[in-house]
């Protein structure tokens, strides 16, 4: 069964298909977007040994010509000269804005596809075939594209909105368990923020998502992707409510960037502690129950993904060190924080008047150095 859900975006809505199979059918699906039967398919080298010939069989049998446009697995594809590498291959194909980008891949190949898709010839349309969990449940969706740069992740991007989607749950067969966790925080973070009967289902549900249990999976794929489609389509830019989609990530991206942004802390396990810290922040500060804290910290933690400071790495973080990373986030204002808070399971809000010297006291308390 192949589930649909709409991104409501007028002229620029699309659908993003969620099921088994969507490899087999994306020629079908993707030739109606062509004008003239030609793709250039931007994917890592591992998912393209991986599913590449799949996908290519699927598209050519379909009379869609495919070009694949190979780049090195890991974020620093993500890069300036990634985005070089991958625009000047396109270039030297000659495609034409008639043309379409495939991004094949997990979230790195998503953004930086995407945004090539976004300045290559002033814009060309793409698709997003997303590979890992967290790109089938948050990066694919949405149109946020970028790159990194070495003052910071995402600094550099655009948005542009894919054609569509197409999350086959059949590769997530490959992904390695860390990987499927690292994605399952995010799926986490739609209960935590804004559903709690979800987040309850989850509780229950969470060892068969993890499991790839493909029932437990589709529910779990397209309940996350319908609360980011509602989120987006109300409030595109992040003018508003899109920025609840950023819980967890205050925190999370400080940690990343202590740890550096690979293998010791994935983006989605940097999620999950800043998660769990974000309740309890709200906790400490009399905004939620402890209660609930403690039971989306028991939730994360049943997923096996870090819950807190002391289990992502093997020295303590000094306290003032994270808040200055949190404090040159794009969404610091004026000298105060910017978190996304709770009240409760299933309920945040956006605070941007968060005191630092608060939040590094509470960093103490949570093993910190002062
Ligand atoms: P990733 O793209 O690096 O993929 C993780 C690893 O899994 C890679 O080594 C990849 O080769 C491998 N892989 C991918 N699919 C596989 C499969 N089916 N089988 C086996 N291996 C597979 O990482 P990610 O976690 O998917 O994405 C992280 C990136 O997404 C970060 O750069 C983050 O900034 C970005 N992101 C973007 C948004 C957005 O809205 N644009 C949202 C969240 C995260």
């Amino acid at each position: 069964m192949i589930r649909t859900v709409r991104v409501g975006l007028q002229a620029r809505g699309y659908d993003v298909l969620i099921g088994s199979g969507l490899l087999d059918q994306a020629g079908g699906r993707i030739a109606p977007l062509l004008k003239r039967g030609r793709t250039a398919v931007v994917s890592d080298t591992r998912v393209w040994a991986l599913h590449g010939a799949r996908l290519a069989a699927s598209l050519e049998a379909a009379g869609v010509a495919v070009s694949p446009v190979l780049v090195p697995p890991g974020e620093q594809t993500k890069s300036w000269e990634g985005l070089a590498e991958v625009c000047d291959r396109l270039l030297a194909l000659e495609l034409d804005r008639g043309d379409l980008i495939v991004a094949f891949g997990g979230g790195v190949v998503g953004d930086l596809a995407g945004f090539a898709a976004a300045i290559y010839k002033r814009g060309i349309d793409f698709v997003q075939i997303p590979t890992t969990l967290l790109a089938q449940v948050d990066s694919s969706v949405g149109g946020k594209t970028a790159i990194d740069t070495p003052r910071g992740k995402n600094l550099i991007g655009a948005f542009h909105q894919p054609r569509l989607v197409l999350a086959d749950l059949d590769v997530l067969s490959t992904l390695s368990d860390r990987e499927m966790r690292a994605g399952y925080a995010e799926v986490i973070k739609y209960g935590l923020l804004g559903d709690f009967e979800f987040f309850g289902w989850l509780e229950a549900h969470g060892p068969a998502v993890l499991a790839r249990d493909p029932q437990a999976l589709a529910h779990a794929v397209a309940r996350s992707v319908e609360m980011k489609a509602e989120i987006v389509a109300e409030d595109e830019k992040e003018a508003g409510r899109r920025a609840l989609l950023n819980l967890g990530h205050t925190f999370g991206h400080a940690l990343e960037a202590e740890t550096g942004y690979g293998e010791a802390l994935l983006h989605g396990e940097a999620v999950a502690a800043g998660s769990a810290i974000a309740f309890r922040f709200s906790a400490s500060q009399g905004l939620c129950a402890g209660q609930d804290a403690a039971r989306a910290e028991a939730a994360i933690a049943a997923a096996g993904l870090p819950t807190g400071l002391g289990a992502v790495a093997d020295k303590p973080f000094a306290a003032d060190a994270l808040v200055r990373h949190m404090a040159q986030d794009k969404k610091a204002e004026g000298g105060k924080l910017t978190f996304v808070l709770a009240r409760g399971l299933g309920e945040t809000f956006v605070a941007k008047d968060v005191n630092p010297e608060t939040v590094r006291r509470f960093l103490i308390a949570e093993g910190a150095l002062p």
